[in-house]
């Protein structure tokens, strides 16, 4: 197993009242692509897998990242100029090319965004070669909401909805789950690839109800989430049945890992 390789924090922005993104800038490594994800070492304290939620290409880092213990805390707190240790590429990417010539449902839980900030991007990026594009994103409150000035720029060029489990003052939008933006998700079932992350459960409601529209398992491309320590297929922390998520994993089209799902536990 190779050793972290210390970057810099150069930016800082805090996105919601627990979550922050870091931009890193190391040495020109290998380039990460949208789905992977790199270990992130707090010097002293410990190391987590974070998704890419940007950059990627010549040293340059971009991670979204929500405190909720010792290392996330330690992550959260790095103000520029700290140094964090990275390894990594690891893991499968989102094939976007998949959608190519498709209509495009792009279904977002919390920090789920931050994974598929990237998918969004690309898609838009080359917004001819795609049909309809939707983007779909839930959050506990309206203050949980990631990347509003990112919302506000796909709106001019996607079908971008928001929803929140619980409102606050001022908020004019949808308050629910998000499996309820589905139904109005503008796409031709037989014509639609998706992409999900967000809670497991959340993913496992949303793909359900994107066959129930007549959506095929193998065009819902999920990204999954386990206790993952060495991010190499070495620990098997990460085991879901037969796969190591890390290695296998993270992304999976939905019709491969449906069944490990189902069973509780595993
Ligand atoms: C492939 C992958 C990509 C990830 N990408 C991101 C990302 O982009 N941004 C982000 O904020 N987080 C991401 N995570 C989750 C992140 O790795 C965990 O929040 C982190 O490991 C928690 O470590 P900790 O020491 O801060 O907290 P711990 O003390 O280890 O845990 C605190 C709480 O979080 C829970 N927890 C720990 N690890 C996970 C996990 N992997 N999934 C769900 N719950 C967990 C624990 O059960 C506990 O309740 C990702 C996880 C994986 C596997």
């Amino acid at each position: 197993m190779t050793a972290p390789v210390p970057y810099r924090v150069v930016d800082r922005r805090v996105e919601t009242a627990d979550t922050v993104t870091l931009e890193l800038v190391g040495e020109d490594g290998p380039a990460f692509a949208p789905g992977q994800f790199a270990m992130l070492t707090a010097y002293g304290i410990g190391e987590v897998p974070i998704s890419l939620s940007g950059g990627g290409r010549g040293g340059r880092l971009i991670h979204t990242l929500r405190n909720v213990g010792a290392v996330t805390a330690a992550l959260h707190g790095a103000a520029p100029g700290q140094m964090i240790g990275v390894r990594g590429p690891f893991g499968t990417t989102w094939d976007v090319d998949a959608a190519r010539g498709h209509d495009v449902v792009i279904v977002a839980g919390g920090i789920g965004l931050a994974p598929l900030r990237p998918v969004v991007e690309a898609v838009l990026a080359r917004r001819d070669e795609f049909g309809r594009v939707s983007v779909l994103v839930g959050a506990r409150t309206p203050g949980d909401l990631l990347y509003p000035a990112d919302l506000r720029r796909w709106r001019q060029r996607a079908d971008v909805r928001t929803i929140v489990d619980r409102p606050a003052d001022g908020w004019t939008g949808e308050v629910g789950l998000v499996t309820t933006l589905i139904p109005r998700a503008e796409a031709d079932p037989d014509n639609t690839v998706a992409y999900l992350c967000g809670p497991e459960v959340m993913m496992r409601f949303v793909a359900e109800a994107l066959i129930r529209r007549g959506l095929a398992g193998h065009d819902i491309h999920v990204s999954l989430e386990r206790d993952m320590r060495c991010g190499a297929g070495w620990c098997g922390h990460c085991q879901l049945g037969p796969l190591l998520l890390c290695r296998d994993g993270p992304v999976f089209r939905y019709d491969r890992v449906e069944p490990l799902l189902r069973v509780r536990e595993l």
